[in-house]
């Protein structure tokens, strides 16, 4: 019996992507053998973070990295450390920003529901341009002395300036760049793209393709800033006389410890941390090329069986929208002429045997869409045969 079995709880197929509400993706067994180990000894955190920091920096280009419970965590002590810096009175303070700069300029196109994180530390944002076109002078002209820093949502090109010029634009005012690059893989270069662009803050999902565990993240970046974001992450009980990172209030950099911060809730253990940078020196072995030939394999696969049924189109799409490299399977159904709706075929694939978890976001507009990267061999077969039976 599976763990899972004990306690009632069925084994999903997974074909909505490495997706935080389908537990993410089946690690790899290097991953999952590191964290057995990393659970057998105990260690300071800051040492292992410390130690993060150098795998992180190698695999990224940034000066500095810390992993955190996610991406979203991510941004949020990244804005953290933006609106602090090295003040552990402001940090002391957070979320409550009144009298310091807490503006963050973005693009009204890049607005999206994890942009929750960067609110949650206490910034505000400034939205400028509009969904078909932003033009540079609109996002230069907000920046005032009340600016925190600009944020870019990577991924979404319509409606944006180019990040190079968001970079310039920042550079020329001194303003960090955070951006939230959780889902920007594949493909691997992106791990580094960001960084050697001019980003200071980088956020990426460990979860997603680097294929580490669900509740990890990397937040990688500038020193100073990641410095700061690791203040505000780890447990702060400590007090300055025995501090490990006492040479900080020596060297004047800090006035003292602060206390715990607004991402002490966000905690990473050593078993994730361990998991995420086992995925993380995995991810330069592995061959992307295989992957994708199976994830195309396996979309073809869904895809066939719903083929020649009345007011259903299935077409395989790759690149998506935006140019990502994962080919996607997309059902549409004209309930007119099928009978049934999209919303009748997800939630008769998701209360099946296993339940069949599928992306319902275009739901809406009568797709459903499949996604790969999740999926386990043999999957996408028993996949096929419950799509052929509900569109019977
Ligand atoms: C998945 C995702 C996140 C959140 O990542 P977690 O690692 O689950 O916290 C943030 N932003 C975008 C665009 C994402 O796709």
């Amino acid at each position: 019996m599976s763990i899972y079995e004990t306690l009632g709880v069925r084994r999903i197929i997974n074909a909505r992507s490495f997706s935080t509400k389908c537990g993410g993706g089946v690690l790899p067994s290097p991953v999952v053998e590191s964290m057995r180990q990393a659970g057998e000894a105990c260690v300071r955190i800051s040492d292992l973070q410390e130690a993060a920091s150098r795998v992180i920096a190698e695999a990224t280009g940034a000066e500095a990295g810390i992993v955190t419970s996610g991406a979203a965590a991510a941004l949020t002590l990244g804005t953290a450390a933006c609106l602090t810096g090295l003040d552990v009175t402001r940090m002391n303070r957070l979320p409550d920003t009144e009298g310091i700069p807490n503006e963050i300029i973005v693009h009204r196109t890049h607005r999206n529901d994890y942009d929750h994180a960067l609110r949650a530390a206490g910034a505000r944002f400034v939205e400028v341009g509009y969904y078909y076109y932003t033009f540079e002078y609109e996002v230069e002209s907000a920046i005032t002395e009340t600016t925190a820093a600009m944020f870019y949502q990577a991924g979404v090109p319509a409606g944006a300036i180019a990040f190079e010029s968001f970079v310039r634009i920042a550079r020329k005012h001194s303003l960090p760049v955070i951006v939230d690059a959780a889902a920007e893989l594949p493909p691997a270069a992106n791990l580094r793209y960001f960084s050697e662009a001019g980003a200071d803050i980088v956020a990426y999902s460990g979860g997603k393709h680097l294929r580490g565990p669900q509740a990890s993240g990397i937040l990688c970046g500038r020193a100073d800033l990641i410095l700061s974001a690791a203040l505000q992450h780890q447990d702060m009980d400590v007090f300055p006389e025995s501090w490990p990172l006492r040479q900080l209030i020596a060297e004047g950099k800090v006035l003292g410890p602060p206390h715990h911060g607004i991402g002490r809730g966000f905690k990473a253990g050593k078993e994730e941390i361990i998991g995420l940078l086992t995925a993380i020196q995995l991810y330069k072995t592995r061959d992307f090329a295989a992957e994708l030939a199976a994830w195309r394999n396996d979309m073809d696969t869904v895809a066939k069986a719903a083929n020649g049924f009345p007011g259903v189109s299935v077409r395989v799409t790759f690149p998506q929208a935006g140019g990502k490299e994962v080919p996607n399977a997309v059902v549409s159904v004209d309930p007119s002429l099928a009978g049934k709706s999209a919303n009748d075929v997800i939630i008769a694939l998701e209360e099946g045997d296993p339940p069949i978890c599928v992306s319902e976001t275009q739901a809406c507009d009568g797709m459903i869409v499949f996604k790969p990267e999740a999926l386990q061999p043999g999957e996408a077969e028993i996949i096929a045969r419950r799509l052929t039976a509900v569109l019977s």
